[in-house]
């Protein structure tokens, strides 16, 4: 899975309501304590239960579906047949997690095809069937259960990963929202396939499928494996046979319907194929269309082809998260729906890349319980670095990793400090976090560098081939390193998956005539007195010329000791940025400009210029370094030169032409976008033309930039430049439009500011509704509030998103105490008010009062309907 970012800030933004509190008490961590770094005595949390891997009674061997959506009622008509045997017990009972259905029928099917009901019970949780007769591991039976899934009267949970769980969703399904196609797609992970079929919803669980989807003959469906047939129904629909016969688990079946165009293209014998809404149709093989090179890469890389029949990928409405690794179906958020234009800025290949790399960690092997989510998702993640080396080079995959870096240390300085794979978790979804993803894609990356390339792969080959169609825990990764390497790997299992923290390094460098010293002090406080053992490479530099030295530190305190060979230009930790630490270090203003000018490493060069822009006041050389990072041949570096680099008296003559010609003319999109927002910040009429220019940028978020820029010097101009993106259905111009509207306030762009927030995707709207709400607090005329305040309520109202209506109320409850406030202030000035200035402020609080009494009715049936969501 990817966890969708952008969602998750524009929630923020939307002011729409979250269980903020419920995440902080889950902060509680496993505490272990070291003995030694090869045997570990785990001391578990006493708050959260133990979350070892499910119990295996039984084996579910093959799932057999047959499922109609009925879109009235939001259910889903099933009939599931089950094939099991007892794992190694004899057994005469049976337990099937299925979530908020109708159970019509429970019955053993014989071998002639006969039906023998059997007697259950159901919580509308799990199903517990008894059997026959007693069966043994070596005896198989098939269970016939008709239900209907009701996805909606189910009790809904949700973490940062997963805004909902109810497994099975409906898009639009009435047809209501206008401009929205109509649609149904499913979300398996963590626990929630048992939402839409009976299964044994756990991880370690694997079988093979049939699933037979009923479905007007208008759309198209999408589901794991092979379409084997699409047969027509005497009614208007169409039955489409999908079978998967490989084994895989339960939360990664899937299934969509809608309107969508295919883009077929292949890899080697096997079909990949895109699944887009028709307008996008142009742009899929833009978005996706390095995928068949991503799998020949990864195959050849992990020595093992891509394992399954087909690869397709959809992009769905509405979608909960990032993306999702169904197996052979990945299901993406329609974020990835972007035009040509749009992709110039952000692609979302990484989604391309991880979701991928999950068909190997995550869906042929697979994680045996959520305590080990960390094999699923830091490779993933690491897949992500794998494949921007690859393509786009090892500056770029740096730039990206160093985000993982951050990432995690953000995660952790928040005060969430736990162990990689955790036992003790309050709620599976907290397994979802920068941990997982960040911290465990970053310490695979250090991993390869320790082992080698060569050692590396071949261990994830042996480790792929060892396990493919099981589950798995920590133990068989480092088993698969071990016999590979024919070294012990404990020490570095133990210390990063199965442990919390990070090491924190003070590193002290000093240097005589004839030596050079290193001096490494460990002052990371884990209460469990752990010391790192980290292999890491020293760098010696003398001008060009680079002394390396491969080292291992193991002590709490300890000191390496070189032979100088002249005064040290930079003596450097750890060259290639692959030690996941914090650290502090000696170095002087010099050394940093030394480190920017001579490290080829993104991360290296990055670590220096922040150095030097907090040095660049009172150090020439620290600014004279920083401007001269404004032509470094890396975009990030440059845009990151342009952010930091102060603008002065002393240096604006050299300093702004130099940005100006990288805002008109810089290849990159973010370098040009970094160099307009520089411009605007100095509120000079004389880079108006620059703007004007840039607002016919090929970039969205360029002209945004420009947009706002123009605001700022002169908003009646800006406003009449918002002409320029009517038909525009961009985040990131819209976002600006939709601001210079709400600051403008000109009743006059009313219509055009509705349009714009209406026909937007939810996951935009919500942000351009923020906007208008401000618009209408600007507004101050009774009937454009009123008309506005009805307009906010019909976009939210008929919606079938929760997230949507919560911003709707939120937006209306905006205005509302917008104009209470501003009633208050005249109340009070009534009662000192002249007779004549009384008439003027009673008419105006008059017409506050109809603004919050409809105000106040449109939030409170928003308020029911947000009841209505539970
Ligand atoms: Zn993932």
């Amino acid at each position: 899975m990817r966890v969708d970012r952008i969602i998750a800030i524009v929630l923020i933004l939307s002011l729409a309501a979250c269980s903020s509190e419920k995440r902080l008490a889950r902060q509680a961590e496993a505490n272990a304590i070291y003995e030694d770094l090869d045997s570990v005595e785990i001391v578990v949390s006493r708050e959260n239960p133990y979350r070892g891997s499910a119990t295996r009674d039984m084996d579910l061997l093959h799932t057999r579906l047959e499922v109609t959506p009925d879109y009235a009622e939001q259910w889903l008509y099933g009939k599931a047949t089950l094939k099991l045997r007892p794992y190694f017990m004899p057994a005469s009972t049976l337990v099937i997690d299925a979530k908020s259905m109708q159970i019509n029928t429970v019955a053993l099917v014989k071998a002639d095809k006969t039906q023998v009901s059997l007697t259950y019970t159901y919580d509308s949780v799990q199903l517990k069937i008894k059997l026959d007769r007693e069966y043994t591991s070596s005896e198989t039976f098939s269970i016939f259960i008709d239900y209907i899934a009701k996805p909606n009267e189910r009790v809904v949970g949700g973490s940062a990963a997963i805004s909902e769980d109810r497994g099975l969703y409906f898009i639009n399904p009435y047809g209501r929202e206008k401009d929205k196609p109509t649609q149904v797609w499913t979300q398996g992970e963590t626990e929630a396939a048992s939402c839409w079929f009976p299964t044994i919803d756990k991880p370690n669980e694997k079988c093979t499928s049939d699933i037979f989807i009923t479905h007007d003959k208008k759309y198209v469906s999408l589901s794991n494996g092979i379409m084997v047939s699409s047969t027509p129904n005497k009614d208007s629909s169409v039955t489409d046979y999908w079978k998967m016969d490989l084994p895989h688990s339960p939360y990664l079946f899937m299934m969509v319907i809608g309107d969508f165009s295919i883009i077929k293209n292949r890899w080697r014998e096997i079909e990949v194929n895109y699944y887009v809404e028709k307008e996008y149709a142009p742009y899929a093989q833009q978005i996706f269309g390095n995928t068949p090179e991503m799998m020949e890469y990864f195959s050849q890389k992990l020595g093992f082809d891509y394992p399954w029949q087909k690869y397709s990928q959809i992009s769905v409405r509405d979608y909960v998260s990032g993306a999702m690794e169904n197996t052979t179906a990945t299901l993406h958020t329609e974020l990835l729906q972007r035009t040509s234009r749009e992709l110039l800025d952000e692609t979302y290949e990484d989604y391309v890349s991880h979701e991928l790399f999950h068909q190997w960690f995550g869906d042929l092997v697979t994680c045996e319980s959520w305590s080990n989510t960390p094999l699923n998702e830091s490779f993933a993640t690491y897949g992500e670095w794998l494949w921007n080396e690859y393509k786009y080079g090892k500056e770029y995959a740096d730039y990206k990793n160093y985000g993982n870096y951050k990432g995690y240390m953000g995660e952790s300085e928040k005060g969430k400090n736990v162990d990689l794979i955790r036992f003790y978790y309050e709620d599976r979804e907290d397994m979802f976090d920068k941990h997982s993803y960040d911290k465990g894609g970053y310490l695979l990356r250090y991993l390869q560098t320790i082992v080698g390339d060569d050692a590396f792969f071949k261990s994830l080959e042996l480790y792929l081939k060892t396990n493919q169609f099981k589950p798995v825990e920590i133990h068989n990764l480092r088993l698969a390193f071990e016999e590979v390497t024919g070294r012990d790997m404990n020490w570095f299992f133990n210390q990063w998956f199965l442990n919390s923290g990070h090491p924190v390094l003070d590193i002290k460098y000093n240097y005589t005539t004839d030596s050079v010293f290193v001096t490494i002090n460990q002052r990371q406080n884990t209460d469990k007195g752990l010391v790192y053992q980290l292999p890491f490479k020293l760098n010696v530099h003398y001008g060009k010329n680079i002394d390396k030295h491969q080292e291992i530190l193991t002590k709490r305190n300890q000191t390496f000791g070189y032979k100088a060979y002249g005064t040290p230009s930079l003596i450097d930790f750890d060259g290639e940025r692959v030690v996941l630490c914090q650290k502090t270090e000696n170095k002087t203003v010099d050394n940093y400009v030394f480190q920017y000018n001579n490290s080829g490493n993104y991360v290296a060069k990055m670590e220096a210029l922040e150095k030097l822009a907090e040095e660049q006041k009172k150090s020439d050389p620290a600014r004279y370094a920083l401007q001269s990072a404004l032509n470094d041949k890396f975009f990030d570096v440059r845009r990151y030169a342009i952010e930091q680099i102060r603008i002065s008296e002393a240096n604006k003559e050299t300093v702004l032409p130099e940005i100006e010609i990288l805002a008109r003319g810089d290849k990159y999109s973010k370098v040009r976008e970094a160099a307009i927002k520089k411009l605007d910040f100095q509120r000079d009429n004389k880079f108006l033309p620059v703007f004007e220019a840039a607002l016919s940028d090929s970039s969205y978020i360029v002209a945004a930039a420009a947009l706002r820029a123009i605001s700022n010097l002169d908003a009646t101009k800006a406003l009449e430049k918002t002409k320029l993106f009517e038909g525009d259905m961009n985040i990131n111009i819209n976002d600006a439009v939709a601001d210079v509207y709400a600051t403008k306030a000109d009743q006059s762009y009313q219509a055009a500011f509705e349009d714009k927030v209406h026909k937007s995707i939810p996951s935009n709207k919500y942000l351009l509704m923020y906007y208008y709400a401000n618009f209408l607090c600007r507004m101050d005329d009774k009937n454009t509030v009123l008309k506005g305040l009805d307009f906010l309520y019909n976009e939210s109202e008929p919606s079938e998103s929760r997230t949507l209506t919560s911003a709707g109320k939120g937006t209306v409850k905006r205005v509302m105490d917008y104009y209470e406030r501003k009633r208050k202030i005249d109340d009070k000035q009534l009662s000192i008010a002249d007779k004549a200035e009384q008439l003027e402020i009673q008419e105006r609080i008059n017409n506050y009062d109809v603004i919050i009494s409809k105000a106040k009715e449109h939030y409170d049936d928003l308020v029911i309907k947000m009841r209505e969501f539970k």
